[in-house]
């Protein structure tokens, strides 16, 4: 049973057969081979790298408020655990699949090497319109999927994250599952969870901080200065809200914002405080009332110096990219760019900083949380956000003096890096059995 690693490519080592194998798994493995090629890796840990470890498919039943039954699909995978326990979020989306959640687990391999945590790389999902849903019915749901996949999960073995449409609540909800499971109260069984109940300070803020320091450290690497900046920002929720106020504080100018309804566009700047209680009340930013109404299309589009995607997958592709006139593209979500529309950008000499390094905050700071949790020991937000702030700045740098030794682009950059650091303790561990 084989991969279909590149069809037109016969040079590419091939691996395991991957079920539910499609368009997203397959543009984390052209941004793999592009990387695994300049490290001139063996065929064997090609093969290794590119094969997920594990990927569980389960089906949860959930009764409805209306009585009903209603069953819905769940997946976690565990793509790699070669640096330590598998490690990623948990999102609730309707258009959730089994190739999705395996592209985001690699990332998350790829992503928590870059970031130097100690974690592999895991991710979950749910095919549910959480938007559809009442309160009862998600902790429902949340606590089926967690007992359907509680034997995988666990602080040494996998913990999983906020993510897409799910955040502190449904975090505390699967500590609660998992403890209820095992006897015993676990908190760093999951990250991102409330304050109180073992939380980190700063964790919730962490991804969108990551995204403002490597935006702010690109705009200088491409040769401007972020006062001033116009930034444009596609989706508005943990992510995308975090990094354009923080943008904002530093002297950015937030001139657009857009989300699954729409957004709004203000030459002028845009008031980021009143629109993250605009969207508090409204589940939206459309019809903020501010600038004139925009669409996520023409968002993409605008004359601004930074674009931050910050919602979905596969965002920026071949059709649009032309229209791009971003100097710098910071990737906040993870998988917005496609590999064509990446390569187009580049030649055109857009600065994209790659999701796996942009918004590896998140992860450094859950990091921090599983450390705090096992410690018992809890740290002030100051040295949370001190520590998250010299990591992001270590990731950066080294991704840029890999990209100039290469003389690649920043996404090539990271992945050599990564790559070259879950290769080499996968060596060191040799192959059991
Ligand atoms: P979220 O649910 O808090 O927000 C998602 C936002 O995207 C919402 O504003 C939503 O309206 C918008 N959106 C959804 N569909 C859209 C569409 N078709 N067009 C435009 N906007 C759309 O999710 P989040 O946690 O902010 O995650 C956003 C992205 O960042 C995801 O790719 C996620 O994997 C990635 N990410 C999140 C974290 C984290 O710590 N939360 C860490 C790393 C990466």
């Amino acid at each position: 049973m084989v991969v279909c690693l590149s069809d037109s490519d016969a040079s590419v080592p091939r691996g395991t057969e991957l079920p539910g194998h499609g368009a997203t798994f397959g543009a984390m493995l052209e941004e793999f081979n592009t990387a695994a090629r300049l490290l001139d890796l063996e065929p064997g840990l090609w093969k290794v790298l590119t094969s997920p470890k594990r990927q569980i498919v389960v089906s949860c039943p959930v009764e409805m408020d209306s009585g009903e039954t209603e069953v819905f699909t769940g997946y976690r995978v565990q793509y790699n655990i070669a640096l330590g326990p598998a490690k990623g979020g948990i999102r609730f989306h309707p258009a959730v699949t089994l190739d999705e959640v395996t592209a985001l687990a690699a990332w998350m391999t790829w992503k928590c090497a870059v970031a130097q945590v100690p974690f592999g790389g895991g991710k979950g999902g749910v095919a549910c319109d959480p938007t559809r849903m009442s309160r009862r019915e998600l902790e429902r749901l949340t606590r089926r999927y967690v007992a359907e996949i509680v034997d995988a999960i666990g602080p040494d073995k996998d913990i999983p994250a906020p993510d897409v449409n799910t955040n502190d609540q449904v975090m505390a909800w699967v500590m609660d599952t998992y403890s209820m499971h095992t006897g015993a109260t676990a908190t760093a069984v999951v990250t991102g969870k409330p304050l109180e109940l073992g939380g980190s300070a700063g964790r919730r803020e962490a991804t969108g901080r990551g995204v403002s320091i490597v935006a702010r450290e690109a705009a200088r690497h491409a040769g401007f200065s972020l006062d001033g900046a116009r930034v444009a920002v596609q989706g508005f929720g943990n992510v995308g809200s975090v990094s354009a106020r923080l943008l904002r504080r530093m002297g950015a100018r937030v001139v657009a914002v857009t989300d699954w309804k729409g957004g709004v566009y203000d030459e002028g700047g845009l008031d980021v405080d009143a629109m993250i209680e605009y969207a508090r009340q409204n589940q939206t930013v459309d019809g903020f009332p501010a600038g004139r109404p925009l669409s996520n299309e023409a968002l993409l589009s605008l004359d601004a110096d930074i674009l931050v995607p910050a919602a979905l997958e596969n965002q920026i592709t071949s059709k649009n990219a032309a229209g791009v006139r971003a100097r710098v593209i910071v990737e906040g979500a993870n998988g917005p760019t496609t590999p064509e529309a990446h390569r187009q950008l580049h030649e055109r000499g857009v600065l994209i900083v790659p999701d796996i390094l942009a918004n590896a905050g998140g992860v450094t700071a859950s990091y921090f949380e599983w450390v705090q949790n096992r410690h018992g020991y809890f740290w002030p937000e100051e040295d949370v956000n001190e520590r998250l702030e010299a990591k992001m700045m270590a990731a950066f740098e080294t991704v840029v003096k890999t990209a100039r030794r290469y003389r690649v682009d920043l996404r090539t950059a990271a992945y050599v890096v990564a790559i070259d650091r879950v290769a080499t303790v996968t060596r060191m561990r040799g192959m059991y059995a």
